[in-house]
C-alpha cells in the first residue's frame, strides 16, 4: 500500500474510478484518458510498482481478469481488435508506478498510440463500465 498512489486510492475507495469488476486480487476500471473507446486497466490490489515487483499470483490474477474484461469488452465495444499491454519504468511509457495492464479496442487503420491528452467523457465513461461490468457478472454466474 502506497499512501500517494492514485491507484491504491481507487483501491481503497478514496478516489472514484469506474469499476467494471473487483476480486480480491484484481480491479478493472475504464482508463480515465482513454485512448479508444472501452479503454480498461487490470490492476493488482497489493501495490506493486511493475513486473518486477509483482507476485506472481498477482499477475496470474491479472491475466484472468484480463480475460474476462476482455470477452465483455468483444461483446460491448466489438471492437476490430483487442490490445493488450504493460509498460514497466518511464522509459517504456509507464506513466502510473503501479502495475497495471491495458486492454485497448482497436479499429482497423487507426494510428497507434498508448496514452491520451484528453479525459474521456464521464457519462460514456459510466455507460461503459456498467455494460462491461454486467457482462463480466453475467458470465461469472454461468
Ligand atoms: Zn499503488
Amino acid at each position: 500500500m502506497s499512501h500517494n498512489c492514485i491507484f491504491c486510492k481507487i483501491v481503497r475507495g478514496e478516489a472514484p474510478a469506474n469499476k467494471v469488476y473487483e476480486d480480491d486480487h484484481t480491479l478493472a476500471f475504464m482508463d480515465i484518458f482513454p485512448v479508444t473507446d472501452g479503454h480498461t486497466l487490470v490492476i493488482t490490489k497489493d501495490h506493486f510498482a511493475n513486473l518486477f515487483e509483482a507476485s506472481t499470483e498477482a499477475l496470474l490474477a491479472v491475466a484472468a481478469t484480463a480475460k474476462r474484461v476482455a470477452h465483455a469488452l468483444e461483446t460491448v465495444v466489438k471492437p476490430d481488435g483487442l490490445m493488450v499491454f504493460q509498460l514497466n519504468g518511464a522509459a517504456a511509457g509507464q506513466t502510473v508506478f503501479h502495475y497495471h495492464m491495458h486492454l485497448m479496442p482497436r479499429a482497423h487503420g487507426e494510428p497507434l498510440a498508448l496514452h491520451a491528452r484528453q479525459p474521456g467523457d464521464p457519462a460514456r465513461l459510466d455507460e461503459l463500465a456498467a455494460a462491461l461490468g454486467a457482462h463480466v457478472r453475467d458470465k461469472n454466474r454461468e
